[in-house]
């Protein structure tokens, strides 16, 4: 171990944590330790990484904000990935859009593109538009995480998806090569960025348009009211368990199913919103996938629909 850490902190600037239990990097509070976690500072640390993990054999794993994660409870083999030190926000590109001319010769839009790091919590980024008077990411209201997550994940509500207002993503490679991937280079879809599994990201540009602040504010209120009205933001959970198959919902069905309520261990089937399952303190990973098959399973009889996991599930279970 000593010979990989000092291999590890070659041209590394940022922290390496060995044993690292991913249950305080998980939003359901579960999963076993990281052989090792890293949290780079910089794109030229996170190369050097990825360089080391490559020779040495170590599987790579990223994270964002753990907020759609499943992780075993025997943990993760190799490297886990942290780039939440990739933190910043900057207007590089403002312009006059001609949007409005044609219908209202007196109004005028501003666009603005935002480069935005991967590690940027999406809460901050949506109340740094807000102050900004940007608008595009109300709906996004209340969806935890990070942006690299977000974007991984094409993380969406009320209509609104990240692809919405993706400019371009910047990727690293898990050789290291840097990329940048127009958005008419993505393959988004429903809850999915299309990028392959070895793309780390490390920043997107994305596009907005200019409005009041206060308006801003008043949609993003009216977003959160619902949020908190339908889903059960307070316990430990991963969001949505499994996807919406076409033309329905996960949800609907597992309630259909009478699932509601429905318990293994210390994790319960949400009784506000189906889709939900609650770590209510203690839950294990080898109950959660219980649970899930148990779920499934009686969906699949009262409806002939078998659901797919939305969560990503992480190391041996
Ligand atoms: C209470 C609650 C409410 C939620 N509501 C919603 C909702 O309304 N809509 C919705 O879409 N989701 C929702 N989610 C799910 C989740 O918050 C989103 O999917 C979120 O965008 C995931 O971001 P994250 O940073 O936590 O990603 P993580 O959970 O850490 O990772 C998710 C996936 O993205 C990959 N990933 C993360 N960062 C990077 C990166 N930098 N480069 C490459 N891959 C990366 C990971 O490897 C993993 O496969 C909710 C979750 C909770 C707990």
């Amino acid at each position: 171990m000593l010979d990989l850490e000092h291999k590890l902190k070659q041209g590394f600037n940022g922290e390496l944590r060995f044993n690292e239990p991913m249950s305080e990097h998980t939003s359901l509070k579960i999963g076993g330790p990281a052989e090792v976690m890293a949290f780079p500072e910089d794109p030229l640390s996170l190369r050097n990484i990825l360089f080391v993990a490559k020779e040495e054999g170590l599987a790579v794993h990223v994270f964002g904000g753990g907020t759609n994660l499943l992780v075993s409870d025997k943990g993760i083999k190799g490297l886990a990935i942290s780039l939440k030190a990739f933190g910043s926000i900057e207007a590089v590109h403002s312009r006059t859009s001609s949007a409005t001319e044609s219908a209202d010769e007196e109004s005028e839009e501003q666009d603005v593109t935002l480069f935005v790091g991967s590690g940027v919590p999406l809460a901050k980024l949506i109340n740094y538009a807000r102050k900004n008077g940007y608008t595009g990411l109300e709906a996004l209201t209340g969806i935890p995480g990070l942006m690299g997550g977000a974007v991984y994940m094409n993380a969406g509500s009320f209509g609104t998806e990240m692809k919405d207002v993706i400019v371009s993503v910047a990727i690293m490679s898990k050789e290291g090569h840097l990329i940048i991937l127009e958005k008419d280079k993505l393959n988004f879809a429903y809850r999915t960025s299309g990028l392959p599994d070895d793309s780390l990201i490390l920043s997107a540009n994305i596009s907005l348009k200019k409005d009041e602040p206060e308006a801003i504010e008043k949609r993003i209120k009216e977003y959160m009211a619902k949020k908190k009205d339908a889903h059960p933001l307070g316990g430990l959970s991963a969001g949505c368990i499994f996807r919406n198959p076409e033309g329905n919902y996960a949800g609907r069905l597992i309630d259909n199913a009478s699932c509601k309520g429905m318990k293994q261990g210390n994790v319960e089937v949400s009784t506000v919103h189906a889709n939900y399952f609650i770590n209510q303190g203690g839950a294990s990973c080898s109950d959660f996938i219980k649970l899930m098959n148990s779920v499934r399973e009686k969906v699949r009889q009262s409806s002939g629909i078998m659901l797919e996991p939305e969560i990503h599930i992480v190391g041996e279970v």
